[in-house]
């Protein structure tokens, strides 16, 4: 293999552990190439975007980190206002939240070509390119245009929603068309396949060819499912280890006569939070020898916070928790701790571990690694049971989770009542099946099977 070239919004440095699973993932095949990591520094340049050969070098071992500043306003347009504004919420089915008047489709391009251009200087011939996530859509298509013709994957790490609801961008077209200048797309379940390939049918007219394959605009693009997976034994690693160990013994201690319940995730609508709020509430009114025992911890870290309907769904759910506890609490007991701050990485397990159910309840959800984590993380003798939302990506392969649909309140109060009852024998065949699956289709395995079929796309004319 060439050297491996890696693009994504932000860059991290796989040598530390907070940096997360994916970037260790990455690291491992980048370190193996002595690749070369591209992507926003994560800083803003006062007094405009730096000009073309301008980029911040770093070496992290053998892999080089090149990333590019930008300014106030290539930022905002960009990454909060077209990204985040409109791409996310239309690609979690959340139309009704998209802000497409504030969008900026300008803005996104312009930022997808400055990339672009800063990259091409570093490029060599026989480099294999792997972008990441919807903020690139389009960079494939500017360094063809540019002359780029190595071979060009792309991921997606978020749904593809469906075609009539992609129909909905007002450029739509154009941003699906531009994939096309990639030789392999990589979606996270065989859901957003089957969108992908009417959306290519449908308003492409573009034509099966073989398995994978789809010819349209003088080329042929190879569309496949590649569920991403975590680092399953560097989590239980963490496990293992002191600040996970301290949180857990923490946790048992204080909620020694208690029933554990936690929900770790950014706070962001495509969570489902409010809904898995009601369906406790729910849970408390309806099982009454809940009361007094079953604890919700609730961690919901700070994201987005610029963006309106963040703001909204913040002040929703510290009503809805107050509400729960002051109908609820006792004295000695509160129902829901709800926490809107992140939690250090290396506690995570501890948390996780100490719980008897993983509340996983997103209304949209690419993958969820949380829902992967939480199995890796239990006891295998006294393993907690995961409840998990029939919507998330993960639902595809975690068929021994408690799936349910989080709008159905009801429903899934009862599965929670279900999850806290259920006997240690059923526990432990259910977690040995999950642990099993996460294991085989680890993030490695991830990585490897995307880059094999990245390199075994057929060569053919790079134009679009
Ligand atoms: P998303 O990418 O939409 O945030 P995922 O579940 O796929 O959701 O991945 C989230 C990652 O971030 C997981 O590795 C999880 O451990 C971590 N994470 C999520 N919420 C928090 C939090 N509140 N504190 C610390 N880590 C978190």
């Amino acid at each position: 293999m060439g050297r491996l070239v890696v693009i994504s919004n932000r860059v991290a440095d796989p040598r530390k552990t907070a940096a997360g699973g994916l970037a260790v993932a990455l690291g491992q095949a980048l370190e193996a190439s002595g690749g070369l990591w591209f992507g926003w520094s994560g800083r803003i340049a006062e007094g405009g975007t730096p000009g073309e050969g301008e980029v911040n070098r770093q070496q992290a071992g053998p892999v080089q980190l090149v990333t590019v500043d930008l300014c106030r306003e290539d930022h905002d347009a960009y990454y909060e206002r077209h990204s985040n504004g409109v791409l996310w919420p239309v690609f979690h089915y959340r139309l009704d939240l998209a802000d497409f008047d504030g969008g900026s489709i300008s803005g996104y391009r312009r930022v997808n070509q400055l990339f672009a251009l800063k990259l091409k200087a570093l490029l060599r011939p026989d480099d294999l390119i792997w972008v990441h996530d919807y903020h690139l859509i389009p960079l494939a298509a500017e360094l063809r245009a540019m002359g780029c013709e190595q071979r060009m994957g792309f991921f997606l790490h978020i749904p593809l929603p469906p075609p009539l609801m992609l129909a909905a961008l007002p450029e739509h077209e154009w941003l699906m068309r531009s994939l096309f200048a990639y030789d392999l797309v990589g979606l996270q379940s065989e859901a957003d396949v089957t969108h992908f390939a009417r959306y290519a049918s449908d308003e492409l007219q573009a034509r099966a060819e073989g398995d994978h394959g789809w010819h349209a605009f003088g080329k042929t693009l190879q569309v496949q499912a590649f569920p991403i997976g975590i680092d399953v034994d560097e989590f239980q690693a963490l496990t293992r280890q002191r600040e996970a160990q301290d949180m857990h013994d923490q946790l048992r201690r204080e909620y020694a006569r208690r029933r554990l319940l936690v929900g770790v995730e950014r706070l962001d609508y495509s969570k489902g939070l409010p809904q898995r709020l009601k369906a406790f509430r729910t849970l408390l009114q309806k099982y009454p020898e809940n009361q007094g025992s079953a604890t919700l911890i609730q961690i919901a870290s700070p994201s987005r916070e610029s963006v309106d309907a963040y703001a909204s769904l913040r002040a929703e759910l510290e009503s809805l928790s107050g509400a729960i506890n002051g109908e609820h609490g006792e004295l000695d007991w509160m129902p829901v701790r709800y926490i809107h701050r992140n939690v250090a990485r290396k506690r995570l397990p501890g948390l996780y571990r100490a719980a008897a159910v993983a509340l996983v309840t997103p209304l949209r959800d690419g993958m969820n690694l949380v829902a992967k984590e939480f199995v890796a993380a239990q006891d295998p003798e006294d393993p907690g049971v995961l409840v998990l939302s029939r919507f998330a990506g993960a639902a595809e392969q975690l068929k021994e989770a408690l799936l349910v649909n989080p709008y159905d309140t009801a429903r899934t109060a009862e599965a929670i009542q279900r999850a806290l009852q259920m006997p240690l024998a059923e526990r432990q065949q259910r977690h040995q099946a999950l642990l099993q699956r996460i294991r085989t289709h680890d993030v490695h395995w991830w990585r490897e099977r995307f880059l094999r079929a990245l390199q075994a796309t057929p060569a053919q004319e790079k134009t679009v």
